[in-house]
Protein backbone atom coordinates (compact mmCIF):
# COMPACT_ATOMS: atom_id res chain seq x y z
CA UNK A 1 0.00 0.00 0.00
CA UNK A 2 1.59 3.53 -0.72
CA UNK A 3 1.98 5.81 1.72
CA UNK A 4 -0.46 8.36 2.19
CA UNK A 5 -0.23 12.01 1.43
CA UNK A 6 -1.67 13.22 4.78
CA UNK A 7 -1.49 11.37 7.91
CA UNK A 8 -3.75 12.36 10.57
CA UNK A 9 -3.17 9.79 13.79
CA UNK A 10 -5.04 10.60 16.95
CA UNK A 11 -5.02 14.35 16.63
CA UNK A 12 -6.45 16.82 19.86
CA UNK A 13 -6.72 20.75 19.23
CA UNK A 14 -7.17 21.78 22.72
CA UNK A 15 -7.13 25.85 23.59
CA UNK A 16 -6.90 26.60 27.33
CA UNK A 17 -9.68 28.22 29.33
CA UNK A 18 -7.38 30.81 31.57
CA UNK A 19 -8.86 32.36 34.74
CA UNK A 20 -7.98 34.33 37.65
CA UNK A 21 -5.17 36.59 38.70
CA UNK A 22 -2.51 33.81 37.59
CA UNK A 23 -4.02 32.74 34.56
CA UNK A 24 -4.20 29.31 35.47
CA UNK A 25 -5.51 27.41 33.36
CA UNK A 26 -9.18 25.76 34.17
CA UNK A 27 -10.51 24.09 31.31
CA UNK A 28 -9.84 23.21 27.91
CA UNK A 29 -12.03 23.37 24.80
CA UNK A 30 -11.39 20.46 23.38
CA UNK A 31 -11.96 21.51 19.38
CA UNK A 32 -10.62 18.44 18.14
CA UNK A 33 -10.48 15.15 20.22
CA UNK A 34 -8.78 12.53 18.66
CA UNK A 35 -9.37 12.60 14.88
CA UNK A 36 -7.45 10.49 13.06
CA UNK A 37 -7.51 9.88 8.71
CA UNK A 38 -5.35 9.42 5.75
CA UNK A 39 -5.59 11.64 2.66
CA UNK A 40 -4.03 10.45 -0.59
CA UNK A 41 -2.06 12.02 -3.30
CA UNK A 42 -4.78 13.19 -6.00
CA UNK A 43 -8.21 12.70 -3.35
CA UNK A 44 -10.45 15.13 -1.87
CA UNK A 45 -11.63 14.18 1.36
CA UNK A 46 -14.88 16.50 2.14
CA UNK A 47 -15.09 17.04 5.83
CA UNK A 48 -18.35 17.95 7.52
CA UNK A 49 -20.82 18.72 10.35
CA UNK A 50 -22.51 22.06 11.75
CA UNK A 51 -20.78 24.98 12.56
CA UNK A 52 -18.98 24.84 15.39
CA UNK A 53 -17.79 21.18 15.57
CA UNK A 54 -14.22 21.86 15.10
CA UNK A 55 -13.82 21.16 11.17
CA UNK A 56 -11.81 24.56 10.80
CA UNK A 57 -9.93 23.76 13.23
CA UNK A 58 -8.50 20.52 11.90
CA UNK A 59 -8.13 21.91 8.64
CA UNK A 60 -5.67 24.65 10.18
CA UNK A 61 -4.10 22.21 12.39
CA UNK A 62 -3.11 20.08 9.45
CA UNK A 63 -1.47 23.25 7.96
CA UNK A 64 0.43 23.72 11.04
CA UNK A 65 -1.62 26.92 11.99
CA UNK A 66 -2.69 25.33 15.21
CA UNK A 67 -0.57 24.11 18.22
CA UNK A 68 -1.38 20.38 18.94
CA UNK A 69 -2.04 19.10 22.11
CA UNK A 70 -1.56 15.49 21.15
CA UNK A 71 -1.52 13.07 18.41
CA UNK A 72 0.25 13.53 15.10
CA UNK A 73 -0.22 14.82 11.60
CA UNK A 74 2.36 12.79 9.08
CA UNK A 75 2.86 14.62 5.28
CA UNK A 76 4.55 11.96 3.12
CA UNK A 77 5.39 9.80 6.26
CA UNK A 78 7.37 12.59 8.15
CA UNK A 79 6.03 14.14 11.26
CA UNK A 80 5.08 17.82 11.14
CA UNK A 81 6.67 18.27 13.99
CA UNK A 82 10.20 17.50 12.39
CA UNK A 83 10.37 19.43 9.88
CA UNK A 84 12.72 22.42 10.29
CA UNK A 85 14.34 25.40 8.35
CA UNK A 86 14.07 24.65 4.68
CA UNK A 87 12.35 21.44 4.71
CA UNK A 88 9.66 23.26 6.75
CA UNK A 89 9.48 26.47 4.33
CA UNK A 90 9.60 23.36 1.20
CA UNK A 91 5.97 22.09 3.17
CA UNK A 92 4.52 25.21 3.88
CA UNK A 93 4.81 25.58 0.05
CA UNK A 94 3.28 22.53 -0.84
CA UNK A 95 -0.02 22.92 1.38
CA UNK A 96 -2.34 26.00 0.78
CA UNK A 97 -5.30 27.34 2.15
CA UNK A 98 -8.51 28.64 0.62
CA UNK A 99 -10.89 30.46 2.75
CA UNK A 100 -14.64 31.00 3.11
CA UNK A 101 -15.09 34.89 2.66
CA UNK A 102 -12.54 35.92 0.22
CA UNK A 103 -13.31 40.00 0.60
CA UNK A 104 -12.03 39.32 3.89
CA UNK A 105 -8.96 37.16 3.07
CA UNK A 106 -8.05 39.92 0.10
CA UNK A 107 -5.96 42.89 1.07
CA UNK A 108 -8.00 45.57 -0.11
CA UNK A 109 -4.58 47.76 -1.21
CA UNK A 110 -3.44 45.33 -3.42
CA UNK A 111 -4.24 44.84 -6.66
CA UNK A 112 -5.28 41.39 -7.88
CA UNK A 113 -1.68 40.39 -9.47
CA UNK A 114 -0.34 41.86 -7.02
CA UNK A 115 -2.70 39.37 -4.74
CA UNK A 116 -1.76 36.52 -7.34
CA UNK A 117 1.70 37.27 -6.68
CA UNK A 118 2.32 37.61 -3.08
CA UNK A 119 3.53 33.95 -2.08
CA UNK A 120 5.71 33.93 -5.19
CA UNK A 121 7.29 37.51 -3.54
CA UNK A 122 7.65 36.35 0.00
CA UNK A 123 9.12 33.08 -0.88
CA UNK A 124 11.60 34.75 -3.26
CA UNK A 125 10.42 33.16 -6.54
CA UNK A 126 10.88 34.59 -9.71
CA UNK A 127 11.33 38.31 -10.10
CA UNK A 128 10.43 41.52 -12.02
CA UNK A 129 8.34 40.86 -15.28
CA UNK A 130 8.61 37.02 -15.13
CA UNK A 131 6.55 37.28 -11.50
CA UNK A 132 3.75 39.32 -13.07
CA UNK A 133 4.24 36.82 -16.22
CA UNK A 134 3.11 34.35 -13.56
CA UNK A 135 0.68 35.91 -11.98
CA UNK A 136 -0.81 36.72 -15.16
CA UNK A 137 -0.61 33.32 -16.28
CA UNK A 138 -2.33 31.66 -12.95
CA UNK A 139 -5.17 34.76 -13.65
CA UNK A 140 -6.01 32.88 -16.79
CA UNK A 141 -5.80 29.47 -15.11
CA UNK A 142 -8.36 30.39 -13.07
CA UNK A 143 -10.17 32.35 -15.54
CA UNK A 144 -9.55 35.72 -14.76
CA UNK A 145 -8.49 38.01 -17.90
CA UNK A 146 -5.19 39.62 -17.95
CA UNK A 147 -7.17 43.47 -18.10
CA UNK A 148 -8.02 43.13 -14.51
CA UNK A 149 -4.97 42.20 -13.22
CA UNK A 150 -4.58 46.25 -11.85
CA UNK A 151 -7.87 46.38 -9.79
CA UNK A 152 -8.59 45.58 -6.31
CA UNK A 153 -10.55 43.46 -4.79
CA UNK A 154 -14.06 45.43 -4.40
CA UNK A 155 -13.98 45.82 -8.16
CA UNK A 156 -14.75 42.24 -8.53
CA UNK A 157 -18.05 40.05 -7.82
CA UNK A 158 -17.56 37.23 -4.70
CA UNK A 159 -17.43 35.11 -7.49
CA UNK A 160 -14.17 36.66 -8.52
CA UNK A 161 -12.46 37.46 -5.61
CA UNK A 162 -12.84 33.23 -4.98
CA UNK A 163 -11.14 32.74 -7.94
CA UNK A 164 -8.42 35.04 -6.87
CA UNK A 165 -7.85 33.40 -3.80
CA UNK A 166 -7.42 30.21 -5.61
CA UNK A 167 -4.75 31.56 -8.27
CA UNK A 168 -3.13 32.67 -5.14
CA UNK A 169 -3.15 29.14 -3.63
CA UNK A 170 -2.13 28.05 -6.60
CA UNK A 171 0.79 30.08 -6.78
CA UNK A 172 3.29 27.81 -5.11
CA UNK A 173 2.65 24.62 -7.34
CA UNK A 174 0.85 23.01 -3.60
CA UNK A 175 0.17 19.39 -3.86
CA UNK A 176 -2.47 19.66 -0.68
CA UNK A 177 -5.16 22.45 -0.25
CA UNK A 178 -7.77 22.66 2.82
CA UNK A 179 -10.38 24.51 0.94
CA UNK A 180 -12.29 25.93 4.17
CA UNK A 181 -16.17 26.27 3.19
CA UNK A 182 -14.87 28.02 0.04
CA UNK A 183 -18.37 28.63 -2.03
CA UNK A 184 -20.69 28.78 1.01
CA UNK A 185 -20.54 32.80 0.82
CA UNK A 186 -21.59 32.75 -2.90
CA UNK A 187 -24.54 32.66 -4.67
CA UNK A 188 -25.97 28.90 -5.64
CA UNK A 189 -25.37 30.33 -9.47
CA UNK A 190 -21.73 30.81 -8.61
CA UNK A 191 -21.00 27.72 -6.21
CA UNK A 192 -21.11 25.21 -8.80
CA UNK A 193 -18.93 27.57 -11.11
CA UNK A 194 -16.13 27.33 -8.27
CA UNK A 195 -16.40 23.41 -7.52
CA UNK A 196 -16.09 22.94 -11.54
CA UNK A 197 -13.40 25.46 -11.73
CA UNK A 198 -11.62 23.23 -7.79
CA UNK A 199 -12.44 19.90 -9.99
CA UNK A 200 -10.50 20.73 -13.35
CA UNK A 201 -7.39 21.83 -11.13
CA UNK A 202 -7.13 19.25 -9.01
CA UNK A 203 -7.27 16.59 -12.68
CA UNK A 204 -4.82 18.98 -13.93
CA UNK A 205 -2.43 19.54 -11.20
CA UNK A 206 -2.98 16.16 -9.42
CA UNK A 207 -4.07 18.28 -6.17
CA UNK A 208 -5.36 16.56 -2.58
CA UNK A 209 -8.39 18.25 -1.03
CA UNK A 210 -9.68 18.52 2.28
CA UNK A 211 -12.63 20.02 1.51
CA UNK A 212 -14.58 22.05 4.33
CA UNK A 213 -18.37 22.27 4.53
CA UNK A 214 -21.55 22.33 6.31
CA UNK A 215 -23.27 21.37 3.00
CA UNK A 216 -23.38 17.89 2.30
CA UNK A 217 -25.32 18.50 -1.25
CA UNK A 218 -22.08 20.26 -1.57
CA UNK A 219 -19.57 17.72 -0.77
CA UNK A 220 -21.45 15.23 -2.81
CA UNK A 221 -19.93 17.40 -5.91
CA UNK A 222 -16.76 17.19 -5.39
CA UNK A 223 -15.56 14.56 -2.33
CA UNK A 224 -13.86 11.12 -3.13
CA UNK A 225 -14.84 10.57 0.49
CA UNK A 226 -16.39 11.91 3.62
CA UNK A 227 -15.50 12.67 7.03
CA UNK A 228 -18.20 13.51 9.34
CA UNK A 229 -17.52 15.23 12.40
CA UNK A 230 -19.02 16.03 15.67
CA UNK A 231 -18.39 17.86 18.81
CA UNK A 232 -14.10 17.10 18.05
CA UNK A 233 -14.48 13.97 17.17
CA UNK A 234 -15.33 11.99 13.22
CA UNK A 235 -18.32 9.73 13.78
CA UNK A 236 -18.32 8.04 10.15
CA UNK A 237 -16.02 8.03 7.58
CA UNK A 238 -16.45 6.06 4.17
CA UNK A 239 -16.76 7.02 0.27
CA UNK A 240 -19.26 9.46 -0.52
CA UNK A 241 -21.49 7.81 -2.45
CA UNK A 242 -21.24 4.78 0.33
CA UNK A 243 -22.14 7.09 2.71
CA UNK A 244 -24.42 9.55 1.37
CA UNK A 245 -26.56 6.54 0.13
CA UNK A 246 -26.17 4.05 3.20
CA UNK A 247 -25.21 6.11 6.58
CA UNK A 248 -24.52 3.89 8.91
CA UNK A 249 -24.43 7.05 12.01
CA UNK A 250 -27.49 8.32 13.39
CA UNK A 251 -25.99 12.03 13.41
CA UNK A 252 -25.14 11.63 9.17
CA UNK A 253 -28.60 10.10 8.61
CA UNK A 254 -30.33 13.52 10.09
CA UNK A 255 -27.52 15.85 8.57
CA UNK A 256 -28.66 14.04 4.70
CA UNK A 257 -32.11 14.27 6.04
CA UNK A 258 -32.15 18.07 5.65
CA UNK A 259 -30.13 17.86 2.37
CA UNK A 260 -33.23 18.63 -0.66
CA UNK A 261 -33.18 15.57 -3.26
CA UNK A 262 -34.25 15.94 -6.47
CA UNK A 263 -37.46 13.73 -6.56
CA UNK A 264 -37.55 12.66 -2.95
CA UNK A 265 -41.26 13.61 -1.90
CA UNK A 266 -41.11 11.14 1.10
CA UNK A 267 -39.39 8.99 3.33
CA UNK A 268 -38.57 9.33 7.56
CA UNK A 269 -36.62 12.71 7.97
CA UNK A 270 -34.53 12.67 11.14
CA UNK A 271 -34.34 15.93 12.45
CA UNK A 272 -32.29 17.19 14.69
CA UNK A 273 -33.12 18.61 18.37
CA UNK A 274 -31.11 20.65 20.60
CA UNK A 275 -27.77 22.88 20.09
CA UNK A 276 -24.30 20.99 19.60
CA UNK A 277 -23.30 20.76 23.44
CA UNK A 278 -20.30 22.75 24.49
CA UNK A 279 -16.87 21.68 24.01
CA UNK A 280 -15.33 22.45 27.09
CA UNK A 281 -17.92 19.94 28.81
CA UNK A 282 -18.42 17.15 26.15
CA UNK A 283 -21.34 14.50 27.30
CA UNK A 284 -20.27 10.93 28.03
CA UNK A 285 -20.05 8.41 26.62
CA UNK A 286 -21.33 8.75 23.01
CA UNK A 287 -21.22 12.85 22.56
CA UNK A 288 -24.26 12.14 20.26
CA UNK A 289 -26.55 10.87 23.09
CA UNK A 290 -28.50 13.77 24.19
CA UNK A 291 -29.78 14.50 21.36
CA UNK A 292 -29.92 10.68 19.54
CA UNK A 293 -32.70 9.61 18.92
CA UNK A 294 -31.88 6.04 19.17
CA UNK A 295 -29.81 6.33 22.55
CA UNK A 296 -29.94 3.62 24.98
CA UNK A 297 -28.45 3.95 28.28
CA UNK A 298 -25.01 2.17 27.46
CA UNK A 299 -24.37 5.54 25.10
CA UNK A 300 -24.31 7.75 27.74
CA UNK A 301 -22.18 5.56 30.06
CA UNK A 302 -19.54 4.12 27.01
CA UNK A 303 -17.81 5.94 23.96
CA UNK A 304 -18.86 4.11 21.28
CA UNK A 305 -15.31 2.47 19.58
CA UNK A 306 -14.44 3.26 15.83
CA UNK A 307 -15.36 0.13 13.68
CA UNK A 308 -14.51 0.27 10.26
CA UNK A 309 -15.43 -2.53 7.51
CA UNK A 310 -14.17 -2.48 3.83
CA UNK A 311 -13.22 1.22 4.01
CA UNK A 312 -17.36 2.25 5.55
CA UNK A 313 -16.25 3.30 9.43
CA UNK A 314 -18.47 4.72 12.34
CA UNK A 315 -18.67 4.79 15.90
CA UNK A 316 -22.20 4.25 17.32
CA UNK A 317 -23.20 1.29 19.55
CA UNK A 318 -25.47 0.08 17.18
CA UNK A 319 -23.45 -0.32 14.05
CA UNK A 320 -21.07 -2.96 13.79
CA UNK A 321 -19.49 -1.11 11.37
FE1 LIG B 1 -26.91 7.29 19.18
FE2 LIG B 1 -25.90 5.59 20.96
FE3 LIG B 1 -25.10 5.48 18.42
FE4 LIG B 1 -24.37 7.50 19.98
S1 LIG B 1 -23.79 5.37 20.23
S2 LIG B 1 -25.10 7.66 17.90
S3 LIG B 1 -26.18 7.81 21.22
S4 LIG B 1 -27.17 5.08 19.21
Amino acid sequence: MTEPLLSIDSLQVWFPLRHGILNRVRGYVRAVDGVSMDIAAGETVGLVGESGCGKTTLGRAVLGLEKIHSGTVRYNGRDLATFKGAEKLQWRRRCQMIFQDPFASLNPRMTAMELVSEGLAQHGLLKGVSREEAAIELMGEVGLDAESRLRYPHEFSGGQRQRISIARALSLKPEFIVCDEPVSALDVSVQAQVINLLIELRERHRLSYLFISHDLGVVRHIAERVAVMYLGRLVECGGCAEVMEAPKHPYTRALLSAVPRPGRTSGKRELLSGDLPSPTAPPSGCPFHPRCPMARPECAREAPPWRETKGHGVACHLNGG
